[in-house]
């Protein structure tokens, strides 16, 4: 038998629902946090927590590579109490609250790889280094305060993608935020529009003016949040507006975030007043190629499950984002998770024991 034909359906999906019935809402991974402490100690691991929350595992391997494996502790969004229901194999919340399983899925993986690992001593694997972050949600603020030079991994995985099992996320875009106010002039919209200036016109031409969306098949950009005004009868002397653009490719996002700026300042002139722009980088993209060890290793996994092998370019963000930045290259595997972020989210069963296979596969073979 395989690595993988042992891994237990019926174990994975009472974690995976022990962890969805705990509430983790980003900043409150407190209790979670202690009760994996607590489960990774016994599974043989060393373990830690940093300030900000971030749980550390560690598991003694064989071998000259420490692997990463990473998830996060959080949900988006503020539901807690959620109760999930098991349809024909598929995890559901009950309709109210998101479920979860991003990113309690990956969490159940990591676990149910360890329990494997304990029940099997002679399976040799290499050094495992797990990490689950907080406030992944909030912009990815766990794993950017992890200590980096304390991490030993050579490389690895990140436990937070949907789409078939065997979707690979090789590559991922930069972001950064736009927070932009427009200055104007107030005064009596009636009485003396003339001696106003007024911010929603210059910002609304602004944004006219201004390249959104898809700018090509490797950057887009977006105004999401627009504020401003007080009274009919007052013209508006501020405006203040939230945007982002990201890029695959770090010449175009800086190209459209000077288009953006450029546009922003060509209208203030025209009105003759002035607009403060800060752009906030959010996290960096990474490109991971074939020939590269994290890669090799899970399409390896992968494809001698008899999966198929899905690689892709992502959209979004994810902790890999940071560690990659950080010198560890590792890319975000799907866990199976679906519909994320909406009450609709769902999992099934099958997907997260597809990726234990697969994660355990990719430990216990050299691809
Ligand atoms: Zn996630």
């Amino acid at each position: 038998m395989k690595a993988a034909d042992y891994v237990r359906p019926d174990r994975v999906l009472d974690t995976f629902l022990e962890l969805v019935k705990m509430d983790s809402p980003s900043g409150q991974e407190a209790a979670i946090g202690q009760h994996l402490l607590a489960q990774f100690r016994q599974l043989g691991c060393s373990v830690d927590r940093d300030a900000a929350g971030n749980v550390f595992a560690r598991l003694s391997g064989t071998g000259d590579e420490t692997i990463l494996l990473s998830s996060h502790m959080d949900t988006v969004g503020s539901d807690t109490g959620i109760k999930p229901v098991v349809r024909d194999g598929v995890v559901y919340s009950q309709g109210d609250t998101i479920l979860g399983a991003d990113d309690k899925s990956g969490i159940a993986v990591i676990l149910e790889a360890l329990r494997l690992l304990q029940e099997h001593p002679d399976w040799e694997h290499p050094p495992l280094e797990i990490v689950l972050s907080v406030s992944e949600e909030k912009g990815l603020l766990g794993a950017k305060q992890v200590d980096m030079s304390q991490l030993q991994a050579d490389w690895g995985v990140i436990l937070d993608a949907g789409g078939p099992i065997g979707s690979l996320t090789y590559s991922a875009p930069s972001q950064t935020f736009v927070d932009i106010t427009v200055h104007g002039k107030k005064a009596h919209a009636g009485s003396s529009p003339e001696k106003g200036i007024n911010a929603i016109r210059v910002a609304a031409e602004a944004i006219t003016a201004m390249p959104l969306g898809r700018i090509d098949e490797e950057t887009t950009a977006n105004i999401g949040i627009i504020e401003g005004g007080e009274a009919t009868n007052i013209v508006p002397d501020r405006v203040s507006m939230q945007g982002e653009a990201r890029s695959r490719n770090e010449a175009k996002l800086a190209a459209q975030l000077q288009a953006m700026t450029a546009a922003l300042e060509t209208a203030a002139a025209e009105h003759g007043t002035t607009v403060d722009i800060e752009l906030r980088p959010a996290f960096s993209s990474y490109l991971i190629t074939p020939d590269q060890r994290p890669y090799m290793a899970a399409s390896g996994a992968i494809q001698s499950l008899g999966l198929t092998f899905a690689p892709q370019m992502g959209g979004g963000g994810s902790d890999g984002n940071i560690y990659n930045a950080a010198g560890i290259p590792c890319v975000p595997l799907s866990t199976g998770m679906a519909d994320v972020h909406t009450k609709d989210e769902h999992i099934a069963v099958q997907d997260m024991v597809d990726c234990a296979r697969v994660i355990i596969t990719l430990l216990t073979e050299t691809f």
